[in-house]
């Protein structure tokens, strides 16, 4: 197939080099010309703007990768955008992590003019972007979310429907809250049974075979050398970064204000995130939570 990609940076680069190694023809796009250049070598071509890339003869389907709200909007509603360039008919596919409101409304103006779209954002971390192994929470129409699947399944493994237009944005929202909230819970559990003179090792053993057993203790436990191949045993570094989770808050509490829920543990853990990133953390991982908590640790 030949697929139009925008948005070549941590995650939109190593998808693309999945879908050219499953043998599709990608034409492709950023505003930092020099991310093409790899992906150039690999058979891509690189243009000059979104517009460009939805113009190519025979393009099939539309993805883009971009970091937030205000640049999808950019790269589909503007002059050079997707939208006001796009031949009708083309599927256009965002998997940027954005607020489900803003999701909709791209949707809405791009269904209008004659061109499917889905919201499918991942989980899954560069990690998973360059295996291959993401999970995608679509929203859309099910008949589109059906065509699109088998591209999908070039990048991730786990391809699931959410329901209509911005619940991929939704489930992807519900899902950080609760693992921003829950790293917190571990980190403070493993902080008290630790300074009260448990093993750390041991502590998580209980825990992890206990009710208090989630993903934040199993696999990502913010302990140090409890779990050898976590951020937290490489001084917080590589992994999900603190202000990518800040953002990720950012969006479930404005999504909560939306529907008056007061969502009291997300907002308090976003302003834990918060002071950690402005003690010069923010590029760390957000297992890092812990040196807030745990002077051991700071
Ligand atoms: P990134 O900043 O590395 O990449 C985004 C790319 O978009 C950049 O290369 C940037 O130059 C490009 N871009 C911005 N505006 C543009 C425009 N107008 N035209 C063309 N290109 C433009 O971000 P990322 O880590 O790849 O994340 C992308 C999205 O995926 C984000 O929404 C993020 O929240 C989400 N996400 C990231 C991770 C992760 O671990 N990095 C995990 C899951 C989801």
């Amino acid at each position: 197939m030949k697929i139009g990609f925008i948005g070549l940076g941590n995650m939109g680069g190593p998808m693309v080099k999945n879908l050219i190694k499953n043998g599709h023809k990608l034409i492709i796009n950023d505003i930092v010309k020099s991310l093409a250049e790899p992906l150039v070598a690999l058979g891509a071509e690189a243009k000059n703007s979104p517009a460009e890339v939805v113009k190519s003869s025979g393009i099939e389907i539309v993805i883009t990768m971009l970091p937030a709200s205000t640049h999808v909007k950019e790269v589909y509603l503007g002059e050079n955008g997707i939208l006001k360039n796009i031949p009708k008919g083309i599927c256009v596919i965002d998997s940027s992590t954005i607020d489900p409101q803003t999701a909709r409304d791209v949707a809405k103006k791009s269904e209008s003019q004659g061109n499917p779209m889905l919201d499918a954002p991942v989980s899954g971390g560069t990690g998973g972007a360059q295996s291959g192994t993401l999970t995608f929470m679509v929203g859309g129409d099910e008949r589109i979310f059906n065509m699109a699947k088998p591209i999908l399944t070039n990048m991730g493994k786990n391809i699931v429907h959410c329901g209509p237009s911005g619940n991929g944005q939704v489930a992807k929202v519900a899902n950080n809250m609760l693992l921003g909230i829950s790293m917190i819970g571990v980190a403070e559990a493993m902080s008290l049974g630790v300074s009260m003179g448990m093993d750390p090792n041991i502590l998580a053993g209980i825990i992890n075979s206990s009710s208090g057993r989630c993903w934040s203790s199993e696999v990502y436990n913010p302990y140090p050398g409890v779990v050898a191949n976590a951020p937290a045993s490489r001084n917080y570094t590589g992994g999900f970064g603190t202000d990518l989770m800040i953002k990720d808050l950012g969006l479930a509490t404005e999504a909560a204000t939306q529907i008056n829920q007061s969502a009291t543990m997300a907002r308090t853990a976003l302003k834990l995130y918060k002071d950690l990133s402005s003690q010069g953390d923010g590029a760390l991982d957000f297992s890092a939570i812990i040196k807030l908590i745990d002077k051991n640790n700071s």
